[in-house]
């Protein structure tokens, strides 16, 4: 056995890895897991400033999952440093070379790398960028800057540390980006089961309730002709009508529910459908103080049912000004990640409570007087038979955002 030499500050370091290691065993959750390793490494490592990039999904680019600095200045979500393209040369660079990459001391790298990721790493002051592995591949990477009064950052011993750290919190993000994955499958997959067994009642149901409220409709037409215009009964005839069309409403709703019927998938312009759905509400977002804003490229084509899709967007953005009765803004934006295109519909509204948040996507479930808890159920079954998938995250008094991923084309 070969004993090494024990460098200064060597115990320190094994203290702060056993730390580090013990904190990210215990946080599951993805967004506390991202603070507490930029947290620190900035103290391990006297780091001004630490961002941390992570692969969005197998497709996807990497983006920012958490930033600090040390005035407690927030870097700003917007810009060229959000995401790294996953085939841009400066992660294709950090996964073959499995190193950090240190800026000054490799300028003959800086100059291969793409021009935005050159401008992107200049603006932000950036030292070094770090990969993160794990499993055999580049979970994400970090860019890192030390403190001032640090001209030969990192030492050897920093840069061991920094790698150390590095392999721990690839595996950690790996970890809880698995346990996160396997959480939303269990609830996707109670969720189709509650689906289908609500669709199957809904449609018996709907259709016993047809038919009587047929006859029911006709009878009280008729005998609402006996009484004279602006009486009592005449009025109350046709309060009892307007609740019968209530309920066939909800029949409604019931059956389209229960339908599913397959997509007729064609080529959709989905930039176009989100111009197009967006000016319908604008009216009746403008009487809100709802303020409509619309973020997607030129030209977004993708494989869908134009009417089904366009159902989800409305119902989607009608829920959203229905959360905001004093205003706000109505953000809808779409964007290619992968093979997949992204859908957002964001609102600035009252937010739904942690209790509701899990239940939203329920068919009946509904927190509106005149609601039927249907909407986002099917929703849900139609982005489900495009193969694709519907989330809504929200923070109660902080609006509420819905993203539907849906594959760019349909598999033969
Ligand atoms: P309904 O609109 O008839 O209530 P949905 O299925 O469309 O049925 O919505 C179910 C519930 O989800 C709503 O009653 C509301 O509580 C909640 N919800 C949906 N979208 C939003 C939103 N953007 N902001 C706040 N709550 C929402």
């Amino acid at each position: 056995m070969r004993i090494g030499r024990r460098r200064p500050g060597d115990r320190d370091h094994r203290r702060v890895l056993h730390e580090f290691s013990r904190a990210l065993a215990l946080i599951v959750d993805q967004d506390k897991l991202h603070g507490t390793i930029i947290t620190q490494l900035r103290s391990a490592l006297s780091l001004d400033r630490v961002l941390l990039y992570l692969r969005d999904d197998d497709d996807g680019p990497y983006r920012l999952a958490a930033a600090r600095m040390s005035d407690g200045q927030d870097i700003d979500g917007q810009g060229p440093h959000v995401s790294f393209a996953r085939n841009g040369r400066l992660v294709r660079w950090l996964r073959v070379n499995e190193e950090p990459l240190l800026l000054d001391s490799e300028p003959g790298v800086v100059a291969f790398l793409d021009a935005p990721e050159r401008a992107a790493l200049e603006d932000l002051g950036i030292t070094a960028c770090v990969p993160l592995v794990a499993m055999n591949r580049l979970t994400g990477f970090l860019l890192v800057t030390p403190e001032q009064g640090h001209p030969r950052w990192p030492s050897h011993a920093q840069r061991d540390l920094l790698l150390a750290m590095a392999g721990q919190a690839a595996l950690g993000c790996e970890n809880a980006a698995l346990t996160a994955e396997q959480r939303s499958r269990v609830r996707r997959m109670y969720q189709a089961e509650r689906l289908a067994t609500a669709g199957e009642l809904a449609a018996g149901a709907a259709h016993e309730i047809r038919n009587p409220l047929t006859s029911i409709r006709s009878a009280i037409q008729y005998i609402r002709g006996d009484y004279q215009e602006g009486s009592d009964r005449h009025e109350l005839a046709g309060d009892i009508l307007a609740e019968v069309d209530r309920i066939d409403e909800i029949v409604q709703g019931l059956l389209s529910f229960a339908r599913r019927e397959a997509p007729g998938f064609e080529e959709v312009e989905l930039a176009e459908l989100v111009r197009q759905s967006t000016c319908l509400i604008r009216t009746r977002a403008r009487t809100q103080g709802v303020d409509v804003v619309a973020a997607t490229p030129d030209t977004l084509p993708v494989q869908a049912d134009p009417g089904l899709l366009r159902q989800v967007l409305l119902n989607v953005m009608l829920n959203a000004l229905q959360a905001m009765p004093d205003g706000g803004e109505l953000r809808v934006s779409a964007e290619r990640a992968g093979r997949q295109v992204r859908l957002q519909v964001a609102d600035t509204g009252d937010g739904i409570s942690r209790e509701h948040l899990d239940r939203v996507f329920d068919p009946f479930f509904t927190t509106k007087k005149t609601g039927t808890g249907l909407g986002l159920s099917i929703c849900y079954g139609i982005v489900e038979r495009h193969g694709g998938r519907m989330e809504l995250e929200s923070e109660p008094g902080a609006g509420a955002v819905v993203t539907i991923r849906i594959p760019e084309r349909q598999r033969p």
